[in-house]
């Protein structure tokens, strides 16, 4: 990895393809020497040129990340260790810088990329680095006849597919345990946010990775993305985006034989019983509705109400909701930022226009917020609330993944269970009930790889993190992530 240009007004995103055993890698262009315009969501201004890499690109990528296999492989994870907790030390010292690139980039709020993006980017390097310094493998006697053990060993060059709605904290989600595990690895980046990954390509310099263990290759999904899971030495594909995606990319995974993880798309459940701490739970409803603008797969963006207290809930969320400030994300009044593109943000305001058709009700919202800076650009809409749709409607059923809600009363547990499985989806769900035997009755029932019990985005690592039905396949965290990075080997040694 080499280090990268200074990044003028509009940064030159280049191909990096690390390479190894040479004291002197460099960001490369791309093959076809083409790139194409990645906008500032903000204002709607072209904020990065990003390379438009195609498969000569993933080839090279992949032979220098096959060739530093060899040595990263090899290394202890002491060694590996380190160098992961340098990189975690390198970033946060860079916090601010990379908090005003992902802004930018994204157009979430600068005091959000601030305070949680980059901190859990540095976190996710923290805590893969510590734990390979304490897991233990299996190991079993059987009787003076055999003494039997379990060895890990990494799986060799993985393929990273990330999204652009928290870009470097879901691009270090996949990098940390990768490298932990001693896999080298191939990221792209989502085409719409590459920025903060390009810039972690110096940290990584700068923390002595050896050359060739990480390679990025920047450019658009069905090219560089597509030519990286059918690439022959890629043996693992780790995908976070769209379910339909997902589709195309365990297609092609699969006469391939590779190991797949595939964390997909939500609508997530928020089921509020009336016997909820009313102001904690609209506090967090706040929360998991709107932040990041909508755009985290975990928001809540089906909102059950028990029917005793919907209306007064439903007065309540409305008045907050037309509290938020919708602004320019470096403002640090901004609640709510700008969309990420201006096709996500027609894709969204479409939805608004659904619902109506639907027989809805725009409670709040529902239109574009046009005055943030002068002239016409930027992707902003103000925080919007839907009722009188079914749960079977559209809106409350496919994901919209933008500031929008959909709140429906319920009667009893059995309805509201109905309404929450009811989806394609099964990522979260977030439950509000002071009565305990209520919540596990519930918890247990629901077809989602995550509840959060009167809480929401609590995000403990050591936890099991991935999405059932169509919200994808295989788990993630500690130590799940390094059973997918890893095989295994059982070994038997006669006594
Ligand atoms: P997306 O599926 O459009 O793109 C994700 C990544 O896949 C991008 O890097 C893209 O370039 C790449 N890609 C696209 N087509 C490809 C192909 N044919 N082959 C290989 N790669 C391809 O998703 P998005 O719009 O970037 O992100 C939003 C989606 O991600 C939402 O559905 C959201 O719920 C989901 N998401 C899920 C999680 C989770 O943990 N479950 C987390 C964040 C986002």
């Amino acid at each position: 990895i080499g280090t990268p240009p200074h990044p003028g007004p509009v940064t030159v995103v280049s191909s990096v393809l690390t390479q190894v055993f040479e004291t002197d890698g460099s960001f490369v262009a791309p093959a076809n020497g083409g790139y194409f315009d990645s906008p500032n969501p903000s204002d709607g201004s072209v904020n990065a040129r990003v390379p438009d890499s195609d498969k000569r690109d993933v080839d090279a990528a992949a032979e220098a990340a096959s060739r530093a296999f060899v040595g990263w492989s090899k290394t202890t994870r002491a060694e590996r260790s380190t160098i992961l907790l340098r990189i975690a030390d390198l970033l946060e010292a860079r916090i601010d810088e990379f908090a005003a690139a992902e802004s930018k980039d994204q157009g979430k709020p600068l005091s959000l990329a601030k305070e949680v993006d980059i901190p859990r980017a540095c976190h996710n390097f923290r805590f893969f680095a510590t734990y390979i310094l304490h897991m233990e493998d299996k190991k079993t006697e059987m009787d003076g006849v055999s003494l039997n053990f379990v060895q890990k060993y990494p799986v060799g060059v993985a393929g990273l597919i990330s999204p652009w709605n928290l870009p470097l904290y879901l691009a270090t989600w996949k990098l940390a345990p990768a490298i932990a595990s001693g896999c080298t690895c191939i990221l792209k980046p989502s085409e719409f946010t590459s920025v903060t990954c390009w810039m972690l390509c110096d940290i990584f310099n700068q923390a002595g990775l050896p050359r060739g263990v990480v390679n990025m290759v920047f450019g658009l999904g069905p090219k560089a993305g597509a030519a990286l899971v059918e690439h022959p030495d890629v043996k693992l594909i780790s995908f976070t985006g769209g379910s339909a995606t997902g589709e195309i990319i365990y297609k092609s995974c699969a006469p391939r034989f590779k190991k797949m993880s595939l964390e997909l798309g939500g609508k997530n459940a928020n089921i509020i019983f009336a016997d909820a701490d009313f102001d904690k739970c609209l506090a967090t409803t706040m929360a998991s509705s709107f932040r990041n603008q909508g755009e985290i797969c975990l928001c809540g963006s089906r909102i059950f109400v028990e029917r005793s207290i919907y209306s007064k809930f439903l007065a309540a969320f409305k008045q907050k909701t037309e509290q938020l400030v919708v602004g320019h994300p470096s403002d640090p009044s901004t609640q709510v930022g700008a969309l990420i593109s201006k096709a996500h943000l027609d894709k969204v305001m479409g939805y608004v226009k659904l619902a109506q058709q639907e027989g809805g009700v725009v409670e709040s919202g529902g239109n574009l917020v046009t005055n943030v800076v002068n002239g016409s650009g930027g992707y902003y809409m103000r925080p919007t609330i839907l009722t009188g749709l079914t749960s079977t409607s559209r809106c409350a059923q496919e994901e919209i993944f933008g500031p929008v809600v959909v709140v429906i009363p319920f009667d009893t547990e059995a309805e509201v269970l109905e309404f929450a499985n009811s989806t394609q989806y099964g990522l979260s769900a977030s439950l509000w009930t002071t009565d305990l035997n209520r919540a596990i009755r519930i918890s247990s029932s629901l077809e989602v790889g995550t509840v959060w019990v009167n809480q929401w985005m609590v995000r403990d690592l050591n936890l099991p993190f991935g999405g059932s039905k169509a919200s994808g396949i295989g788990r993630e965290g500690v130590p799940y992530s390094f059973d997918f990075f890893c095989d295994e080997r059982a070994v038997m040694i006669a006594l």
